[in-house]
């Protein structure tokens, strides 16, 4: 999902994951996104204290998911594994 730039009110995305996801796959991208930082296309690099509280939240609380998601599809990556055998 899509933030706002605190700046100039544009899209603010999560930073590139196109390298990581070649590198690690899924659950790397995953736990990459969670942590990555954010940028605007026109203003570059934002850091992350420039938002609003509120927004901040918001993306802790997607941070979370998406690591405790990456987490999920590794146990169930784990327990397949463990039931083929
Ligand atoms: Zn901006």
């Amino acid at each position: 999902m899509a933030y706002q730039c605190p700046t100039c009110g544009g899209p603010a995305e999560r930073g590139s994951g196109r390298v990581a996801q070649q590198a690690a796959g899924l659950v790397g991208l995953l736990v990459y996104m969670a942590f990555a930082g954010y940028s605007c296309a026109k203003c570059g690099k934002i850091e992350r204290a420039q938002f609003p509280p509120e927004v901040r939240a918001v993306m802790t609380r997607n941070s979370v998911l998406m690591v405790l998601g990456a987490v999920g599809l590794l146990a169930l990556v784990v327990v397949v594994l463990v039931a083929l055998n």
